[in-house]
């Protein structure tokens, strides 16, 4: 079997991504981060995930962006807010996140011999954020092929983003087929001990509107 490098952050997006690599064959590798998130639910719900989505392996990589800050999740003294209020990038982008976590991910593909790494960025829901966006995707590709002894050998390297092009709600209704029950996964930005929902953030909002629109239960555990 290939095999798969799957960034796993125990929300909706990513647990979808697990699935869909699944589905397509790949023995998955499970990739998360302790980077100092607001809360550890996120943390738990991979965990569940992997084990639940017959990852092969789960790694939790700690690493400490709170140190640096400068963002709504990694910051205590900035709030995140309801709505973005200004229509710009908004504050709970966590700066260069995707950068730091994608080249994590080629370093284990790279020990591995793996090929392929998926991770679930979306440019339709979360347009604000830029290392979400297609062009950073085929830049960061770019770079994992200059940048490694298995691209330069010949072994190319993919970075897979079946969620793209895809909305809220056609996401939860691929991995609703896949059998994924999205009530593990934790979406929310402020999200209690228990991984239970604030409801009122962004993300909360989007994800809420998704099983609305995909004609879905919501099986979101809300405070
Ligand atoms: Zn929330």
């Amino acid at each position: 079997m290939k095999k798969a490098v799957v960034l796993l952050s125990g929300g909706l997006d990513s647990a979808t991504c697990l699935y869909l690599a699944k589905s397509q064959g790949y023995d998955v590798y499970a990739l998360s981060f302790d980077y100092g998130q607001r809360h550890s639910a996120e943390l738990e719900a991979s965990k569940k995930l992997a084990q639940i989505g017959e990852a092969t392996e789960h790694k939790i990589i700690p690493m400490d962006l709170r140190l640096i800050g400068g963002s709504a999740l990694t910051d205590d003294s900035i709030d995140v807010p309801d709505f973005n209020e200004n229509g710009g990038i908004p504050v709970t982008y966590v700066p260069a996140r995707n950068t730091v976590f994608l080249s994590i991910a080629l370093g284990y593909a790279e020990v591995l011999e793996a090929n392929d790494i998926f991770i679930g960025v979306n440019a339709v829901d979360y347009s604000g954020y830029p290392d979400c966006r297609p062009e950073f995707i085929e830049a960061f590709e770019k770079l994992a092929n200059l940048a490694t002894k298995a691209g330069v050998e010949g072994h190319k390297m993919t970075i897979h983003t079946p969620l793209i092009d895809l909305t809220k709600a056609e996401i939860v209704k691929s991995g609703t087929q896949l059998g994924l029950d999205y009530g593990l996964t934790v979406s929310c930005y402020q999200a209690d001990e228990q991984g239970r929902a604030c409801g009122q953030c962004d993300s909360c909002k989007l994800r809420a509107q998704g099983f609305q629109d995909a004609g879905l239960p919501d099986p979101t555990r809300y405070v």
